[in-house]
């Protein structure tokens, strides 16, 4: 069965990864079934509703690389006509009603739209939760909109869900309550009543939800600004809820189409752990090549000499924007221009001579990080490790904290590394 889905945010602020992760979860289900996905604004709140947090969210969306069937998103607050139409069936029918009552604090007296409702049980089976039963009772006849032009939430998205003969509901678990009044109101629309599915909240490590007070970046653009891929926070945000059974934990947005499933959803909450992330962000990056890196560095750094240097910038951070900060940090300046050595630095310089025989005596194809080790280990091993690595670390990068010698001596090559070797040793004599 194909199924219709849709994603339906409220621009009452920027996309939160949970709402990312409720798009993807939709995503994935109508991929996988042959089936569409819907991109819904619901801006019915007009106070809260902003132009820069739709924007926000659109771009976010965009950037996470989601497509929806729809080019333009659907936006509540155009299509009040529909929302008029379907109120004035009800209250011709007189399965809702136009109540005049005191509307706001100040004692003014005003007119809402009421829904009548008998007060029934209802029972829905969620794909996630199973079976849920709520006693409406206690709603009585809720408020469904200000007037005929000003439908409320809960009204505009059954009107919209039953239009758009949506047959697929997965959202956030904070929406369950929500349900029972939008199956009164379905019912009392002769709708049909879509599947439901709500998926639990994203936690923060100390078990609270998952918010800017719990110190954790929320929304996509912070992550999308600290560096991460939009395919690693995809691929960590399916795995917060879901997991696939096997040991697979790195995911393609095909593969998780294909493995994904919304019945294996847990009902606990799922908590949000950074370091992961990280991590598979680091495994994206080595799957993404090397060009992904060439934004790091500034423009006076030689693209042959970028490619030598993103290795080492690879094993050691997790993000993109960490690697460009490491980069404008000025930490691996010397690899484009020789440092100045304080003399004193080098403890050991008399060992130079030896090693720049050494290593003149390799041929420039042979200049790689295991072969200069193997050609400076025993000489190394006889002279005390110390004493030859130390002022060869020294004189090529100025600093007491570098990559291994060798590797920093293959990245600078034979003429580079020689010739800042004998500099030193030409003033030393
Ligand atoms: N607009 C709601 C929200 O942002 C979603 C409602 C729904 O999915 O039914 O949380």
């Amino acid at each position: 069965m194909s199924a219709i889905v849709r994603f339906a945010p409220s621009p009452t602020g920027t996309l939160h990864v949970g709402g990312a992760r409720t798009a993807l979860f939709n995503y994935l289900f109508a991929k996988q079934t042959g089936g569409q996905i819907f991109l819904r604004i619901e801006d019915t709140d007009r106070e809260r509703s902003k132009p820069e947090f739709e924007q926000n969210i659109l771009e976010s969306l965009d950037w996470l690389g989601f497509k929806f069937d729809n080019s333009q998103p659907i936006r509540q607050s155009e299509r009040t006509a529909i929302y008029r139409e379907a109120l004035e069936k009800l209250i011709s029918n007189d399965t809702a009603y136009i109540s005049k009552e005191e509307i706001s604090d100040d004692k003014k007296r005003g007119e809402v739209i009421r829904l009548r409702n008998s007060g029934q049980k209802i029972t829905f089976t969620d794909l996630i939760r199973g079976e849920i039963s709520f006693d409406t009772t206690e709603l009585g006849d809720f408020v469904i909109a200000k007037s005929l032009d000003e439908p409320l939430y809960h009204f505009a998205v059954v009107v919209d869900d039953w239009e758009m003969k949506v047959s697929h509901i997965i959202r956030g678990e904070d929406h369950i309550s929500n349900t029972p009044r939008q199956i009164l109101i379905q019912e009392a629309l002769r709708a049909s009543r879509p599947v439901y599915a709500h998926i639990p909240l994203i936690l923060a490590p100390d078990r609270s939800k998952l918010s800017k007070r719990s110190g954790s970046a929320v929304s996509v653009t912070e992550y999308r600004e600290q560096g991460f891929l939009p395919g690693a926070l995809l691929n960590y945000l399916a795995l917060l809820g879901w997991n696939p059974g096997t040991d697979q934990e790195i995911f393609s947005l095909d593969e998780l189409i294909k493995q994904f499933s919304l019945t294996k959803i847990q009902k606990g909450g799922a908590i949000f752990n950074l370091e992961k992330l990280k991590w598979l962000n680091r495994e994206h990056l080595k799957l993404a090549g090397d060009s992904i890196w060439e934004n790091i560095f500034t423009v006076d750094w030689p693209s042959d000499l970028r490619a030598r240097v993103i290795p080492i910038i690879r094993e050691r951070v997790a993000t993109l924007a960490e690697g460009e900060s490491l980069i404008a940090s000025g930490e691996y300046d010397y690899f484009r221009t020789a440092p100045t050595i304080n003399r004193t630095l080098l403890k050991t310089p008399e060992t130079l001579a030896k090693t720049i025989i050494l290593l003149d005596a390799l041929a420039e194809t042979d200049f790689t990080a295991p072969q200069i080790k193997t050609v400076l280990w025993p000489y190394a091993e006889e002279a005390g490790r110390g004493a030859v690595l130390w002022p060869l670390r020294m004189a090529l990068t100025g600093k007491d904290r570098s990559p291994d010698p060798f590797t920093v001596a293959s990245i600078l090559g034979k003429k580079e590394t020689l010739s800042r070797l004998r500099q030193i040793t030409n003033n030393v004599e």
